[in-house]
């Protein structure tokens, strides 16, 4: 049994079962828990508010053609 990190509900985690990298979804927040540590469990919140500590993630933003402007004439 671990308690989520962000609102102290018990999440039920069988600590035989879980594995490190495994994601959890908290009962109570509904935040995601990546496990980092077994044995005991240990949990991080995985959140988009927290970026302390969240590795930053830098979307390199595709430039995506305007594949749209491909509309067929219509033959009548
Ligand atoms: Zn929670």
């Amino acid at each position: 049994m671990v308690r989520c990190p962000k609102c102290a509900v018990e999440v039920d985690v069988d600590e035989d079962e879980v594995e490190e990298g495994e994601i959890l979804t908290c009962p109570g927040c509904e935040a995601e828990l990546e496990v980092v540590q077994i044995h005991p469990v240990n949990v991080n919140v995985i959140s988009d508010e927290d970026e302390d500590e969240a590795t930053e993630e830098v979307e390199a933003k595709d430039e995506v053609e305007d594949v749209l402007d491909q509309e067929e004439e219509d033959v009548e």
